[in-house]
């Protein structure tokens, strides 16, 4: 995107809030990154309080005067239709016009968009996806997230849910999700998942690092906890890449590390799924670490007109 004036972005998590002013020219220096906690237990007017510090702070240590437009990356989604947070594991979140709070105490424009989303435009924008055209961010972790950025724009959807694959049903599967449904590709493929398959199959409570190291020794069950990582995420992702057919997906998250996403084996069990006999799709991973978060934030405060 074209140089201009520093981007605005905030990175609210459950535990930290991460700003950063962003030079569109030079993005991968951020010219200022601050932190302050969250303080989530102290509540709602608390997190509106402490984000307004951290705007404070970056103007105070890069002597500009507070932004005309804010970008925010959240836990949750805005439900378009009535501007308040929803599915937030900050809970206090949840139900609060966060957006329009923010942009009246602020006195600014704000933007807000959920944190895979962050992640997708962030990667898509300065990362392993710059210059790709349709770009799917997956975050395969505690959950299973994802964003969609489609010519530089992210696309959140009429509902506010675009991207999010990890609510589709995978076949044959039954166990109950916390959204209400049963069988989701999150119950099958995030980590807590995969822990769970591990320790019904074996008794053993393991974490995912640990059943990693013991399929390297060459432990059947855990080998097989991570094929069926493989075989039911090919069938999830071939599900999206019938309706997006991206032309990059970077994966990222803790689940997302593994070195079985780009392996080709993984793109031999996609293509038994797709709707296509080859997969010319690059499957990256991601190339901005923890970054991602707070840059796609600022990439959202400024116009998608690059
Ligand atoms: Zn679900």
């Amino acid at each position: 995107m074209k140089s201009g004036a520093p981007l605005w972005g905030i990175d609210l998590g459950g535990t930290k809030i991460e700003g950063a002013l962003v030079d569109p020219a030079d993005p991968l220096s951020a010219l200022h990154r601050l932190r302050r906690p969250t303080g989530a237990e102290h509540g709602y007017e608390h997190i509106l309080s402490a984000i307004e510090a951290v705007v404070d702070d970056l103007a105070r240590v890069s002597g500009l005067p507070r932004p005309v437009c804010l970008g925010i990356g959240t836990p949750g989604t805005e439900d378009p239709a009535s501007g308040c947070l929803k599915n937030s594991n900050t809970v206090c979140l949840n139900g609060r016009p966060l957006c329009g709070d923010l942009s009246q105490r602020l006195g600014c424009e704000v933007r807000i968009a959920n944190d895979a989303n962050c992640f997708a435009l962030a990667e898509a924008t300065w990362g392993a996806a710059a210059g790709a055209d349709v770009v799917l961010g997956l975050i395969i972790g505690s959950g299973t997230g994802a964003g969609i950025v489609a010519g530089g724009r992210l696309i959140q959807g009429l509902h506010g849910i675009a991207g999010e694959w990890g609510h589709n049903p995978i076949r044959n599967e039954s166990v109950p999700c916390y959204c209400g449904r049963t069988g989701c590709v999150e119950t099958v493929i995030a980590g807590p998942s995969l822990e769970r398959f591990y320790r019904e199959a074996t008794g053993e409570a393991l974490r995912l690092p640990g059943i990693v190291s013991r399929a390297i020794e060459g432990d059947r069950i855990a080998s097989a906890t991570l094929e069926r990582l493989r075989e039911k995420f090919s069938e999830a992702i071939a599900a999206v890449m019938n309706i997006l057919d991206p032309d990059v997906i970077v994966v990222g998250g803790g689940v997302g590390n593994l070195p079985l996403f780009y392996e080709e084996a993984t793109r031999a069990s996609i293509a038994r799924h797709l709707f296509n006999p080859v997969v010319r799709t690059r499957i990256v991973p991601p190339a901005l670490g923890d970054s991602a978060g707070v840059f796609g934030a600022a990439r959202l405060s400024a116009p998608f007109t690059a």
